[in-house]
């Protein structure tokens, strides 16, 4: 009996539960480059680049081990680009008596599939992606009768679960986050490390050109691609960062320097989200390398974290929560995206940097994206529809299932507090404190109000004031109001009206 396999976008890994045991010599596999999935947002042409490359070097890997591969490039006339059509075709034209898919990554597809599988004369098997480190079940388990979640414990329970940095069941060094040590800024400027250059076979350079040419008015640069595309180089990515950046990492890694896109980032994420590389792999690299004294327990717990818990965490919040999580509003926000954040024409120049590096390399490191552009969309009411599409779009490591949680729960507060403990509003202060860019600025960060002042700054206690009804209750808002409330009314209203005329001038 011959199954038709179809491998996703990301699932580009050999050990995908879909390929696991798959036959080459019965099985066909089928790759469908899907135009219309392309053009629902906005999407920066290296992630383009990224997603077909990889896919079609993986396919091309396929075929090497012996593998009956069928693949629909974007560019076939006779792929329609619209999955289900060109599936169903396929089953006609293979005769395979079943079709085996590992569980879509986001709910759409996931949704799509199952209608599918009603009409199709044969089964559809959707398997679990267990290169998760945390299944389905253990997460609804473990968030069953909680009204919110807070990431600290599953983490906890993830360490404890894989051994991972600890010591006689208790943490290694005493402490399960050593976050209050990673937050320093590199006062004398950094020593930029080199990146491994990957050099470009004709599958890569014929998606260049391609992306290129279709994909022309989409957003973002595709000069000097440099990601990795098969697993060989995303290997060799990792084990770079592991041995030049991961020391520097952790104290480093909310610091914000003008035209230091990468700092001592690790930039793994898109090769973890399309399957080149595994989480475990990663977090055991990391522990090693802390074994062997060659980097600090802040800097390897940081990173450990980041993939054992926040993104297995991420992960299971979105599926508990979908598909009401893409429709949360709890601010009731509808202000369009400004402008700029297509262009970067802005004086504020914390977002132009951002937005320009955005534009450039479809990556920005965490804070960038959380206390830069994410805190701007909260202070500011921009819808987060709207919000999602751009973040979705513009990143290359970007997959609904870690995007939205990470916007509308993180960033936008806009779940309500479902995710995180409050809001993540802030005004110039902590921008400056944390970064080189309020010192080539049009604004002047120490100023409150004005026309010169920095607009985080009424931004922040506008945000405040017009969504006290829905905040205030909240514990650890208490001192903000409390601040604010003490303010002259004279220093209230004009607040109010610079708020009124910035956002009016960006609208
Ligand atoms: Fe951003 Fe304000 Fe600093 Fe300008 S002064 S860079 S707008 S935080």
């Amino acid at each position: 009996m011959s199954n038709l396999i179809l491998i996703l976008p990301e699932h580009l890994s050999r050990t995908v539960s879909s390929l696991r045991s798959a036959n080459p010599k019965e099985d066909f596999v089928i790759f469908i480059e899907c135009s219309k999935d392309w053009s629902t947002a906005n999407n920066h042409k290296k992630k383009i680049i990224y997603s077909l490359a990889s896919m079609r070097q993986f396919a091309a890997d396929l075929v090497k081990e012996g593998f009956k591969v069928e693949y629909l490039k974007i560019e076939d006339k006779k792929n329609s680009g619209i999955l289900e059509l060109e599936l169903e075709l396929a089953v006609k034209k293979t005769g395979c008596e079943k079709v085996v898919i590992t569980k879509p990554g986001d709910y759409k597809t996931a949704k799509r599939l199952r209608e599918l599988s009603q009409r199709l004369s044969v089964e559809i098997k959707l398997l679990e992606d267990d290169r998760f480190l945390c299944d389905e079940k253990s997460f609804n388990f473990y968030a069953k009768d909680k009204n919110n979640l807070r990431m600290e414990f599953f983490y906890r329970n993830m360490r404890k679960k894989f051994g991972i940095l600890m010591e006689s069941g208790k943490p290694v060094g005493g402490k399960w986050n050593l976050d209050a040590e990673n937050r320093k800024f590199p006062r004398g400027g950094i020593e930029s490390i080199p990146r491994v250059q990957h050099a470009q076979d004709q599958i890569t350079k014929g998606v260049i050109r391609l992306v290129k040419k279709s994909f022309a008015k989409n957003f973002g640069d595709a000069e000097d691609f440099n990601f990795a595309v098969t697993r060989t180089e995303a290997v060799a990515v990792l084990e770079h960062f592991i041995q030049n950046c991961l020391p520097s990492f952790g104290e480093y890694q909310d610091a914000m320097l003008a035209g230091e896109n990468e700092m001592f980032h690790s930039q793994i994420g898109l090769y973890l989200n399309n399957g080149l590389l595994a989480p475990l792999e990663c977090i055991q690299m990391a522990e090693k390398s802390f074994y062997a004294g060659l980097a600090p327990l802040n800097s390897v717990e940081g990173f450990i974290r980041q993939i054992l818990g926040w993104r297995e965490f991420i992960r299971g919040v979105y599926w508990i929560k979908m598909p009401d999580y893409a429709e949360a509003n709890f601010f009731e926000c509808d202000r369009p995206l400004p402008q700029f954040f297509w262009d970067g024409n802005t004086n504020m120049n914390c977002l132009k940097q951002c937005i320009s590096e955005t534009k450039r390399h479809a990556y920005a490191h965490h804070i960038q994206r959380l206390m830069v552009l994410g805190n701007f969309l909260l202070l500011s009411g921009v819808s987060p529809a709207e919000v999602n599409n751009w973040f979705l779009g513009v990143y290359a490591d970007a997959h609904e299932w870690v995007e939205l949680p990470n916007v509308t729960g993180m960033a936008l507060f806009a779940d309500g507090g479902y995710l995180a403990s409050k809001p993540y509003a802030a005004g110039g202060a902590y921008i400056n404190k944390m970064s080189d860019y309020c010192k080539s600025c049009a604004y002047n960060v120490k100023e409150k109000v004005g026309e010169d002042a920095c607009p985080f700054n009424y931004l922040y206690w506008d945000f405040i004031s017009r969504n006290r009804k829905k905040i205030s209750a909240n514990q650890r808002m208490s001192m903000i109001f409390r601040t604010y409330d003490k303010m002259p009314a004279d220093r209230k209203k004009q607040i109010a009206s610079d708020s009124r005329r910035f956002l009016d001038k960006i609208a």
